[in-house]
């Protein structure tokens, strides 16, 4: 097997059964002589596993019946022109909160289709918090928040708000913890963070929502033209939904949502734990809003950041480089990130300093 410790931001690292299980329906799937990459999205094999994937989800989930799950394409970028196309028009409002890179790439689009109005941000300290105190305007077609700031490395612990509809990004830490749905009434989710490899989006909604939507949508971007035809009004991406489906059957395996947070909890843990440590690293995000998913922090200074990554490239450690606007470090642990892997990465911290320690006073004396 390969295996690199892959602390990677997405397309995220999946179970190594999973892999195996791919990988042997593309040479041949359940025996078929077909492979899953040249089977009809319509024959009865596949529509069993949309319908089983649907099921996958509400269970791990616990969705309720009058909320629909739906499969699409185009990654949550495409939902954020989505949603406001769907529910936001001229002379109407959306409120949006602004934590952080991805909140304002869906601000952007909701500006194309009707009055934005920012309820709350974190800009004032680079988005290292997530604002608790605002105003959840009941006139507002809609309030769109982030679940989990994948670059910032936020994440929001409450969602408990009266007002407007609530929306949200949840393309970074869904399934990685327990949610309440009837808290929202549509979510979204890019499947590469942890639920599946690049190619399908997961939305999650209220069938009232989504029966308020506006009437003139494109067939492909009308929520309600998916629910109707079960996912499938064109082809759908089935290499996508299906490796989705062995993923889903693995978190079931792992003792579901409620069993995979205990471990990410002790995950993240172990590396705040180090970070908080190590005089050579410091975190970037507010203690108290800081995500299980992606971990972000900083070097004291130049030599450590480039000497560390080289340091940890060297043990099989990658993926950990922050993101280009933002440098440093970030390190994401996805559900299938193991803790061997974290227990990897933080031993190699403690060495890097003890090696750095030692060069310094080298130098010194
Ligand atoms: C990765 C990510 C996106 C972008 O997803 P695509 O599927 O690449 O469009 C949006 N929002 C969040 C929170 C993300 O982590």
């Amino acid at each position: 097997m390969h295996k690199k410790h892959n602390f990677g931001a997405g397309p995220c690292i999946l179970p190594s059964s999973v892999m195996e299980q791919a990988a042997q329906a593309v040479i041949n799937w359940g025996g078929m002589g077909l492979s899953i990459l040249e089977v009809s999205h319509r024959s009865p094999e596949f529509e069993d596993v949309v319908l089983k994937t649907q099921l996958l989800v509400r269970e791990l989930l616990s969705v309720p019946d009058h909320y629909s799950v739906l499969f699409l394409q185009g990654g949550a970028s495409t939902q954020f022109a989505m949603v406001p196309m769907n529910f936001l028009s001229k002379g109407k409002k959306a409120a949006y909160l602004d934590t952080g890179y991805f909140a304002q790439k869906a601000i952007k689009e909701a500006k194309l289709f009707g009055e934005v109005a920012l309820v709350a941000s974190s800009k004032d300290k680079d988005y290292a918090y997530i604002p608790v105190d605002f105003n959840n305007d009941k006139q507002a077609a809609y309030l769109h928040c982030t679940s989990n700031n994948t670059i910032e490395g936020t994440e929001i612990f409450d969602f408990s708000t009266a007002g407007a509809p609530l929306i949200c990004d949840m393309s970074s830490d869904i399934f990685s913890r327990k949610i309440n749905i009837t808290d929202f009434d549509l979510i979204y989710a890019g499947a590469q963070k942890n639920m599946g490899p690049a190619g399908m989006t997961l939305v999650i909604a209220k069938n009232e929502f989504l029966d308020q939507a506006k009437k003139e949508i494109p067939s492909m971007l009308d929520y309600r033209v998916f629910r109707d035809n079960m996912s499938m009004y064109n082809t759908p991406p089935v290499f996508s939904i299906y490796v989705a489906m062995l993923n889903l059957l693995w978190l079931k395996d792992q003792g579901g949502v409620n069993g995979i947070e205990q471990k990410n909890i002790e995950k993240a843990k172990l590396l705040y734990t180090e970070i908080d440590r190590n005089p050579l690293f410091y975190g970037t995000a507010d203690v108290g809003h800081r995500s299980r998913m992606n971990v972000t922090f900083l070097a004291i200074n130049k030599e450590v950041e480039t000497g560390f990554l080289k340091f940890a490239a060297d043990q099989g450690i990658v993926g950990i480089k922050g993101y280009r606007t933002v440098g440093g470090f970030r390190a994401s642990l996805y559900n299938a990130l193991p803790l061997s892997s974290v227990e990897v990465l933080v031993s190699a911290m403690a060495s890097f300093e003890k090696i750095y320690s030692d060069k310094t006073v080298l130098e010194l004396g």
